[in-house]
């Protein structure tokens, strides 16, 4: 590319589910982990102020000066934020406890639903345009970590993606909620994003023990039809235990269900991407 070229833009999916503990975090860590690792480049941006997906990439505290608090705010530019993880091409933006004030902080301001999506336009900008220092890639992918609300932070998060991704849990409620989620994101389509899309949904920790986790991939394909991932994450320990090292269970354990299970949603996804493509294209 010339210098000044205009560069790809990432495609940014928005992991987005307002009920808590369904696998958001889970999910962006290990697909950004598995999309890295079969050769794309990964930004995944923590917009919870638990910082869980911070946390589960081994970025300590000590080391979030710079957070994705201050890019909302515009106290810093994205490239500032970024830190590179253990997996090569996977790079994130933390949050800290900052980031739950961010809603007031912002109140007034026109362009409030917007912080997020102009932030990442600028993050694959021109050389010159911002800092490219440390950090001289162009992101392929962009994951967004919500926080469970659909507030603010996730509106900004609506705003920024091509679309949004749904993890949902296989357990009893797993569909409550969902309308009220599909609601929003009608919501920001009609107002603030017209091209969303629902990417498509995700079912999680899957018990092949229990009943109930078959019963609940039937009613979810039923409801949610071709949206739903071939792909089902199981139920693994090594999954849950991996957080607590610092690292994807990918890094933990590759052979363990839980990272083959990832690896195979990271493919499906880009095959959707490249039929989406094709057909964008004809
Ligand atoms: P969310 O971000 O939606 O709140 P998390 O990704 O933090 O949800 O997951 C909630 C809890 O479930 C975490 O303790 C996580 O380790 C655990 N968990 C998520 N996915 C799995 C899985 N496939 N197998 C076992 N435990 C999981
Ligand atoms: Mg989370």
């Amino acid at each position: 590319l010339a210098p000044n070229a205009p560069r790809p833009m990432p495609r940014v999916l928005a992991l987005a589910n307002q009920k808590g503990g369904v696998g958001k975090t889970t999910t962006a860590i290990n697909l950004g982990t598995a999309l890295a690792a079969i050769g794309e480049t990964v930004l995944i941006v923590d917009l919870d102020p638990q910082g869980n997906a911070s946390t589960g990439l081994g970025i300590d505290r000590r080391s979030r000066r710079v957070s994705t608090y201050d890019v909302l705010t515009g106290e810093v530019e994205f490239r500032d934020a970024i830190l590179e993880t253990a997996v090569p091409r996977l790079h994130i933006a933390p949050s800290t406890m900052d980031l739950s004030g961010v809603e007031l902080e912002l109140a007034g301001q026109r362009d409030r639903a917007y912080r997020l999506r102009d932030a990442i336009r600028r993050l694959n900008a021109p050389s010159g345009m911002s800092i490219r220092q440390r950090n001289d890639i162009d992101y392929t992918y962009v994951l967004i970590d919500c926080p469970p609300s659909l507030n603010l932070i996730t509106v900004n998060a609506m705003a920024a993606a091509n679309a949004i991704l749904v993890p949902l849990q296989c357990e009893f409620f797993a569909l409550e909620g969902l309308s009220q989620l599909l609601k929003t994101v009608e919501q920001v389509r009609s107002t603030l994003n017209p091209d969303l899309t629902i990417h498509g949904v995700v079912l999680t920790m899957f018990d092949a023990r229990n009943n109930l986790s078959s019963q609940v991939v039937e009613d979810v394909r039923q409801f949610m039809g071709e949206k739903v991932y071939e792909t089902i994450i199981p139920r693994n320990v090594r999954v849950s235990e991996a957080p607590s090292y610092g690292k994807p269970v990918l890094l933990y354990d590759l052979k363990c269900v839980g990272s083959q299970a990832y690896l195979r949603l990271a493919s499906e996804i880009i095959q959707r991407e490249r039929t989406l493509r094709a057909t964008a294209a004809a």
